[in-house]
């Protein structure tokens, strides 16, 4: 089908995104088709810590994280996601503690559990836990992480069995909206029609844009970020399963996995707001100074962990837009009519997935924004044209927003 009829809808990527959308979209038409570059999840879905938390200080994105803890909480109709539930703890320092507080509000008044814990309640999970710039403490106790790459392979196979089709290994180069359908030629020579198409496509799909004819100083607003996760094995004395430690304070998370592994990532602005070159030849894993850096405020934070011992590294990419906040839009002001973008979610968005997709899929569907679970209009292009971002009330602790 992919390459015979015209399709109603083209999926570009298969990672958290475009497999959330596949899955959203799947029984809403009988032609919908995914083109992915390389295999289910092999982007930046596949180096992700996949944290799932409701802890945000917007509204708008704190119940988006809401619906899709509850679709990660039931998802044995779907597939296998690997959620494990740890509970998390947002301790913050005398400068957030009122913003904090008043989020916890927020948070309640959604439905979502959220509670206050006192700073010395900590040592509950850790004993020798060093409370300095620990003032105001929030606790989710639902919260946990899941299996980003079975995540996304369940979506697509759920859509699969509606009569998705899925191609991989191959990569769209550009687009070309027609007046009947958009032509989408691919690396191989062969093209795919489709009515409507969307790019999951993550930091690539600006080089999608810029292929299809787009000008630099019209390409999206959106930049790669490079960003290390260290994992260390816990000593004896950790093991076990633990809540996520947040620590704005020092700019870094401490995620708990499994029994016996840590992860530690980054919080921190600095490395956020630092465009890396997609085409350069970037390193795989964190360089030895960043390990050190991370492996130093963990053992400050937790002097046990100074008995914990390395692992393994990687690197991934954050799609950075300049809120913070993923861009959902149609591309027709760039001449590229029918095409959609779903792209600049800034290293938070496999949480947030479920509800991604089903924002897009009544996206492409031609719903009514207002009448829909979720209005996708505050995710417009134009807001940061027209002044006005998605706004976070954590300005300088990176993807906490
Ligand atoms: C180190 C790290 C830690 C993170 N931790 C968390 C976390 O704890 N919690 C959380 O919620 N989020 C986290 N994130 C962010 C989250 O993982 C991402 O926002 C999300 O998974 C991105 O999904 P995606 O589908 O948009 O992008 P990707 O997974 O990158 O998928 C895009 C896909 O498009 C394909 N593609 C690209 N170009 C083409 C083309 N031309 N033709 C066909 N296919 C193409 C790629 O091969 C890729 O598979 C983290 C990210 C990183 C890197």
């Amino acid at each position: 089908m992919l390459f015979g009829e015209v399709l109603d809808y083209l999926i570009v990527g298969a990672g958290s995104t475009g497999s959330s959308i596949a899955f959203n979209m799947a029984g809403r038409s009988k032609k919908i088709g995914v083109v992915e570059r390389d295999t289910i999840a092999a982007g930046n879905t596949g180096k992700s810590s996949a944290l799932v938390r409701t802890h945000y200080s917007n509204r708008i994105i704190a119940d988006m994280s809401l619906y899709s803890l509850e679709v990660f909480r039931n998802f044995s109709g779907i597939g296998y996601s690997g959620f494990t539930r740890t509970g998390m703890i947002f301790p913050f320092d005398d400068k957030y503690a009122d913003v904090a507080r008043e989020n916890v509000r927020m948070l309640r008044d959604l439905g979502i559990k959220e509670m206050e814990m006192k700073p010395e309640e900590i040592v509950n999970y850790y004993p020798d836990i060093n409370l300095d710039g620990y003032d105001y403490v929030a606790y989710e106790p639902e919260s946990g992480y899941a299996d980003p790459v079975a995540t996304a392979n369940s979506f697509i196979s759920s859509a699969r069995e509606k009569g998705v089709e899925l191609i991989q290994k191959r990569s769209v180069s550009s687009l070309d909206s027609g007046r009947n359908f958009v032509k989408v030629d691919l690396d191989d020579g062969r093209q795919i029609r489709a009515k409507k198409v969307i790019l999951a496509t993550n930091v690539w799909t600006n080089d999608i844009l810029e292929n299809s004819g787009i000008s630099r100083g019209r390409l999206l607003p959106i930049y790669a970020s490079l960003h290390g996760i260290v994992y260390l094995r816990r000593p004896e004395d950790y093991s076990g399963i633990k809540p996520t430690l947040w620590d704005p304070h020092q700019l870094a998370y401490y995620k708990m996995e499994g029994t016996t592994v840590t992860a530690l990532g980054s919080l921190d602005p600095r490395i956020d707001e630092k465009p890396v070159d997609i085409h350069d030849n970037l390193p795989e894993t964190a360089d030895e100074s960043y390990v050190e850096d991370y492996i130093s405020r963990i053992v400050n934070r937790l002097p046990s962990m100074g008995k914990a011992t390395l692992i393994s590294t990687l690197t991934g990419l954050y799609d950075m837009s300049p809120d913070g906040q993923v861009i959902c839009d149609s591309l027709g002001d760039l001449g590229l009519d029918n095409v959609f973008v779903f792209a600049g979610l800034s290293g938070h968005g496999f949480k947030l997935s479920p509800a991604y997709g089903l924002m897009a899929a009544d996206m492409l569907s031609g719903h009514d924004p207002e009448k829909s679970r979720f209005d996708w209009r505050p995710f417009y292009l134009n807001r940061f044209r027209d002044g006005k971002p998605i706004v976070s009330k954590y300005s300088e602790i990176g993807t906490i927003y």
